[in-house]
């Protein structure tokens, strides 16, 4: 599944196909091109047997070419929805010029088409360079998984292939961030992680000058 609505919380997210999501007036569209990452999250359903053969997320046919989501989103007229985000089962930036030139081809057609990033806040490390200034009149927000409040246990939960300096280049990615795209927040989930990390966690982002969102868990 390539382009969908998500319905339901984290923890209890359900995906709909784009094709099956009715009205799409003023809903969030999310957009899967990549099920690479150079993470393999404890809490990640990317690398189970299970998501390889039920979940509708695993692009089982391979990525799509920019062409073939182009030939979704003509379908539908993207000036009603609130937001269009970039995420899915992998980061989206592995694929960085892709995903920028959809953003491209769409901002042609919608130039008001507000558009997000969900990330690891990795792509720095995956390209070598900073890429942050790719992102400027492309993202209005960039929202990057926290996922710990240091660099050991970012490590222990992610399982980043960039090893210990992963956490401190997220850091480092969320201020670079800032300079070109509007919105930065940093996330992390409620209840996942216990109130006295998510406070070490808002500390961390005042001080980076990024708000904190703690995302709701519901079971
Ligand atoms: S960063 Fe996201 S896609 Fe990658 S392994 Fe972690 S949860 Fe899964």
């Amino acid at each position: 599944m390539v382009v969908y609505t998500v319905t339901g919380n984290v923890g209890q997210a359900g995906y709909l196909d784009i094709a099956n999501s009715g009205d799409i007036t003023g809903k969030n569209i999310y957009v899967n091109m990549t099920n690479r990452c150079p993470c393999s999250c404890v809490f990640c359903l990317r690398q189970t047997k299970k998501m390889m053969e039920g979940n509708s997320l695993w692009l089982r046919g391979g990525e799509p070419s920019v062409e073939g989501v182009m030939s979704i989103f003509d379908k539908y007229d993207l000036s009603v929805i609130n937001e269009l985000v970039f995420c899915g089962y992998g980061e989206p930036l592995e694929r960085l010029h892709d995903v920028c030139k959809v953003i491209d081809l769409l901002h042609g057609k919608y130039p008001k088409l507000k558009v997000r990033l969900n990330t690891n806040g990795l792509a720095n490390l995956i390209h070598g360079r900073d890429v942050t200034p790719d992102l400027e009149g492309r993202f209005n927000t960039v929202s990057i998984s926290m996922n710990a409040p240091d660099a050991e246990e970012f490590l222990e939960l992610t399982r980043s292939r960039f090893g210990i300096q992963s956490f401190d280049a997220v850091k480092e990615f969320a201020v670079l961030a800032k300079e070109h795209v509007p919105n930065v927040v940093m996330t992390v989930v409620e209840k996942v992680m216990p109130e006295e990390k998510i406070e070490r966690c808002r500390k961390i982002c005042e001080e980076l000058g990024v708000t904190l969102r703690v995302r709701p868990f519901e079971n």
